[in-house]
């Protein structure tokens, strides 16, 4: 499976705005976006920054800045366009849903670790099971219903036991007990609550 091997930071400072993807760090002075603010890597990444963008640009930094935020690769992202534009449902809103409803999603909107790519580790090493049996395939899409737990082992890990108190609570859509948790239902748009414009890919996928 292709990976992206850049330092994370950069895609922040690509797209402008914080993607928190690097957990606690995100949350420091350490994060290059707070020190130098988002200026575009590079050499040229400062006159870039003040160039005009045109109305394609915008759209594709949008749909850009969803796939990094979510650590979603672009042929698996337009799978979810291809499923959202299908529904009756609203389609920006469904897409979220689709983004939202990913195993690795759920485990980081848990609260059981800090980031996704965590939580993508989590899930890839086996250490996660839905309904009490293992699945280690980060895009598998939730349902409401079902019950997502960790491992034995996991409950151990440094960047998981610290998380597993009462006072770390997960998203609202969700209840949650020590290290196992329950989708209540789906997420409503103004709950998943991200700056994401997803009228704007709608309409870079529209094209
Ligand atoms: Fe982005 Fe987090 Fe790095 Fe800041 S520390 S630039 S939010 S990944």
């Amino acid at each position: 499976m292709a990976k992206y091997i850049d330092p994370k930071c950069r895609l922040c400072r690509r797209e402008g705005v914080k993607l928190y993807l690097k957990g606690e760090r995100c949350f420091s002075p350490k994060c290059p976006i707070e020190k130098t603010g988002a200026q575009i890597p590079g050499q040229h990444g400062k006159k870039r920054s003040h160039g005009r963008i045109s109305g394609y640009g915008i759209q594709l930094r949008e749909k850009q800045k969803a796939k990094r935020s979510y650590g979603v690769l672009e042929g698996q992202f337009h799978n979810y366009y291809d499923i959202a534009i299908k529904s009756t449902e609203n389609t920006g809103e469904v897409l979220m849903q689709l983004l939202e409803s990913r195993l690795d999603n759920i485990v980081f909107r848990f609260g059981f670790v800090t980031s996704r790519s965590l939580a993508r580790q989590l899930v890839t090493h086996g250490n996660v099971k839905i309904d009490g049996k293992k699945v280690d395939i980060a895009s598998y899409i939730t349902k409401p219903g079902q019950t997502v737990s960790l491992t034995e082992k996991a409950t151990k890990f440094v960047f998981v036991s610290p998380n597993l108190t009462e006072k770390n609570v997960p998203a609202k859509w969700l209840s949650k007990k020590g290290a196992e948790g329950k989708i209540d239902r789906l997420p409503t748009r103004e709950e998943i609550g991200s700056d994401i414009k997803e009228n704007l890919i709608i309409e870079y996928y529209s094209r």
